[in-house]
């Protein structure tokens, strides 16, 4: 899907053929085993990966996933896609993404401490504040971010002085993460949905949204929408599907997930399959969960105008013609859910002069820089002709483009 995209996005900037070429693999894939302690006395060797796509525009970036499906290839498609937002946002940052293969869910804490640990000392020096540096994606949090600061300074820093915490971003504001980090995703994409509104001629007070996925972006996505007068009349996870047209409420929804792990239990009169939850009518479909989940079948039920990507990759290719086909917009994933990143390079640039910023200037600055790139991409589309993935990807391609006419490749 990825590459398919790099394809034809790079045909609308006349990419050189070169360039195409070098972006379609990243530069290292980096896959690790290590053993870990169990608490029942046993040991088991787990897989990590750590893909690092491109670092043309400045250090590695992207987040580290905690799933039993974590594999090379996910990794790979998704250090890309990194590549691309960053670009787009026009961020100095390059793309990463990694993850260990582990259900984060069966693991006790002091297991899930010991993963983590075991995994950044095996990632070695191929993280760092200059070179690459992780955040938190499915599965992963600040909690876990603080464990791996922790583990690279006393590792790293035995023997390299400049051993920094902002070797990962998106910690806990104890540890020296950053005010606004932890909603920032949903925030940047409740930004990119109010100015759809706005160019719709509509306002978002009254309209109804479904949300799938009540983790760290789809929770705060709805508790956003929903003071900002959205109601949330359907939310799904690894759990299940619900539908209230009541509308949920939100925050006890994420006060429930927060203390049972789940949306399971909330409520028995809501739930519903997984194809009543897709083809309930909304005005606003936000995936926040994993990726491939609106196929071309997914494409077909939804009864909504506009999908606002969330979660990365969540719409195939067949899903997406089906989507254009039937007039329903798409806010894609490298612009819908920058916002994370914004706010994981204003976490490093705040660490790296030893500054804290008030929330008012975190939220002052991530809807300037999610404005802008919404408004740059709207009209590049609305120009070409395309749909807004393409124009995403052309605005980031030019970037890249740029750089890549003026460095050369080396030697
Ligand atoms: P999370 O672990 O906090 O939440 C993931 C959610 O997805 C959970 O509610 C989980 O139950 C649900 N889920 C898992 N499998 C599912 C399934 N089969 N069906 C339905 N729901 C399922 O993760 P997150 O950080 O909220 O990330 C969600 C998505 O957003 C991912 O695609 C991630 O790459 C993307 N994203 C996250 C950030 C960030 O800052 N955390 C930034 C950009 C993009």
């Amino acid at each position: 899907m990825i590459q398919s995209q790099l394809n034809r996005s790079s045909a609308l900037v006349e990419l050189p053929e070169h360039v195409r070429t070098l972006l379609g693999e990243p530069k290292n894939e980096i896959i690790v085993n290590f053993p870990v302690l169990m608490d029942d006395g046993s040991y088991r060797v787990f897989k990590g990966y750590r893909i690092q796509h491109n670092n043309v525009l400045g250090p590695y970036k992207g987040g580290l996933r905690f799933h039993p499906d974590t594999r090379l290839d996910e990794c790979k498609a998704l250090a890309m896609i990194m590549t691309f937002k960053c670009a787009l946002m026009d961020i100095p940052f390059g793309g990463g993404k990694g993850g260990v293969k582990c259900d984060p869910r069966s693991l006790s804490e002091s297991e899930l401490v010991r993963v983590t640990r075991r995994f950044t000392h095996a990632l070695g020096a191929n993280i760092g504040p200059e070179y690459d540096i992780p955040a938190p994606d499915v599965g992963t949090n600040a909690k876990i971010m603080v464990w791996i600061m922790d583990t690279y300074m006393n590792t790293a820093g035995y023997t390299d002085r400049n051993a920094q915490p902002r070797v990962v971003t998106g910690k806990t504001l104890e540890c020296g993460g950053s005010q606004g980090r932890e909603k920032a995703t949903a925030q940047g994409l409740v930004h990119c949905v109010v100015e759809w509104a706005r160019d719709a001629g509509v306002t978002l007070e009254g309209k109804t949204a479904l949300v799938q996925g009540y983790g760290n972006v789809g929770s705060h996505t709805a508790m956003i929408l929903a003071r900002m007068g959205v109601s949330i009349i359907g939310v799904a996870d690894h759990a299940g599907y619900m539908l209230n047209p009541e509308g949920f409420n939100t925050h006890r929804l994420a006060d429930h997930v927060r203390r049972h792990g789940s949306i399971d239990g909330y409520s028995k009169n809501h739930i519903v399959t997984r194809d009543e939850f897709f083809a309930h009518k909304a005005d606003f479909f936000i995936p926040a969960a994993l990726q491939n989940q609106i196929g071309e079948k997914e494409a077909q039920l939804l009864q909504v105008q506009l999908v606002a990507e969330g979660a990365n990759s969540p719409t195939t290719r067949d899903g997406e013609a089906v989507l254009q086909s039937r007039g329903i917009e798409v806010i894609p994933d490298v612009l819908a859910n920058a916002g994370g990143v914004t706010v994981s390079y204003y976490e490093w640039v705040q660490n790296g002069r030893n500054e804290s910023w008030d929330l008012e200037e975190v939220e002052t600055r991530l809807e300037r820089a999610m404005t802008r790139a919404y408004q740059r991409v709207v009209d590049y589309a609305r120009d070409k002709k395309c749909s807004l993935r393409d124009a995403a990807y052309a605005l980031a391609l030019l970037r890249l483009k740029q750089v890549y006419a003026q460095r050369r490749i080396f030697p």
